[in-house]
């Protein structure tokens, strides 16, 4: 079954990749270098990357019942 949450990360992510090193799943990528995206399907929803982030842009979302 799928978790109830997903990380999101905002737009002020500053690429340090402190998440990508603390998911236990490797569900988070560096895209372009840029920005940190999550990939929300496979994100169990710990939250550990959200405690790690130096910029505070993870945010845990509450997933949409699926239809
Ligand atoms: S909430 Fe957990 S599983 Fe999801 S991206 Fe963050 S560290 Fe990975
Ligand atoms: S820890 Fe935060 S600032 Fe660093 S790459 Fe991840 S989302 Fe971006």
């Amino acid at each position: 079954m799928a978790s109830k949450r997903y990380a999101l990360v905002g737009k002020d992510c500053v690429s340090c990749g402190c998440c990508l090193k603390v998911c236990p799943i490797g569900a988070i990528n560096i895209w372009k270098g840029v920005v940190a995206v999550v990939d929300s399907q496979r994100c169990v929803g710990c939250g550990r990357c959200a405690k790690e982030c130096p910029a505070g842009v993870i945010e845990l979302m509450e997933r949409r019942a699926e239809v």
